[in-house]
């Protein structure tokens, strides 16, 4: 398997166009320790060849040009195939509209998050320039899929969906919560290797069980701390309420996963108020003495 850290900023990116915090303004003014991120998504091929993107982020088009796996190898072609979403926000789903000159794709998600995208959203009628231009694929609970592209050719690895606590889209919260508004993907190829992609984790619980088995594993790093966002949005809502699961504390995710994750192991859409992307800081250390790497745009991962 190959994949390839595409974004690793949460949404809004790093630095975020309305935001002065610290990491943001000194990033702009050429601090050294840190780094410029697009919004998350991984791109992941078995072969090299064929592709598919877990989530397509507003970023995509910048993220394609950035790595020429995934520039077009004909006048009209790309060797992007399939697109599979982790739940229905914005930062994961904008990139689709992107995607939209005439090339056929198939996108993998949950019914839930299939109709919030396609009800009365004549937007998204963009996709549908003709017949298969982009076909919609139900993501079932418990049941592994082998991932195909438009012509239904197998991509040659299989996806699992976890459902994992979380919440609808912003523009979505007037319908009630439901298991398939937020779910981890675990890709596997044919020898074995499996990633696990939980970019949104609002709790642990029993689904974390699956990551102990996983070979690597990119992990929800949005905030280090629960009041981290407090005082930046109009609303005062803490880490928690945003449904992202702190890094730091007693009950963050540090602590809490030791010892239950694979080896490989990163922290990634990680937001740019969050201390972890200054390099030195002593929260950015705190990860990395815990074995985890802070993901970066461009990494990579082969086995
Ligand atoms: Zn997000
Ligand atoms: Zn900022």
């Amino acid at each position: 398997m190959h994949v390839r850290v595409l974004g690793s900023a949460a949404g809004g990116g790093f630095p975020q166009w309305n935001c002065g915090c610290a990491n943001c303004a000194d990033l702009r003014a050429g601090a050294p320790n840190l780094h410029a991120r697009t919004q998350d998504s991984l791109a992941v091929s078995a072969d090299g060849e064929h592709w598919f993107l877990l989530n397509a982020s507003p970023d995509v088009r910048s993220q394609i040009e950035g790595f020429a796996a995934l520039h077009p190898r004909e006048r009209r072609h790309s060797p992007i195939a399939a697109v599979a979403l982790t739940n229905g926000d914005l930062d994961h789903c904008l990139g689709l509209l992107l995607l939209r000159e005439s090339q056929p794709l198939v996108v993998y998600a949950t019914e839930r998050v299939i109709q919030g995208l396609l009800d009365r959203n004549a937007v998204m009628r963009t996709l549908d320039r003709f017949h298969g231009h982009v076909r919609w694929q139900q993501l079932h609970f418990g049941r592994e899929q082998a991932l195909v592209d438009a012509s239904g050719r197998a991509l040659g690895i299989s996806l699992l969906a976890v459902a994992v606590p979380g919440n609808p889209p912003l523009h979505l919260r007037n319908q009630p919560a439901s298991p398939e508004d937020n779910i981890a993907l675990f890709a596997r190829d044919e020898r074995g290797f499996t990633l696990a992609y939980a970019p949104s984790v609002a709790a642990l619980g029993d689904w974390t069980a699956r990551l102990t088995e996983s070979s690597c594993l990119f992990f929800d790093g949005t905030f280090w701390s629960d009041d981290e966002p407090v005082g930046l949005g109009r609303d005062g809502r803490r880490a928690r309420d945003m449904s992202h699961l702190p890094i730091g504390g007693d009950e963050g995710s540090l602590r809490a996963l030791d010892g239950r994750v694979p080896a490989q192991r990163f922290f990634t859409h990680i937001n740019n108020t969050n201390p972890i992307l200054r390099v030195g800081s002593p929260e950015h250390d705190a990860v990395v003495a815990a074995g985890w790497q802070v993901a970066m745009d461009g990494m990579e991962v082969r086995r």
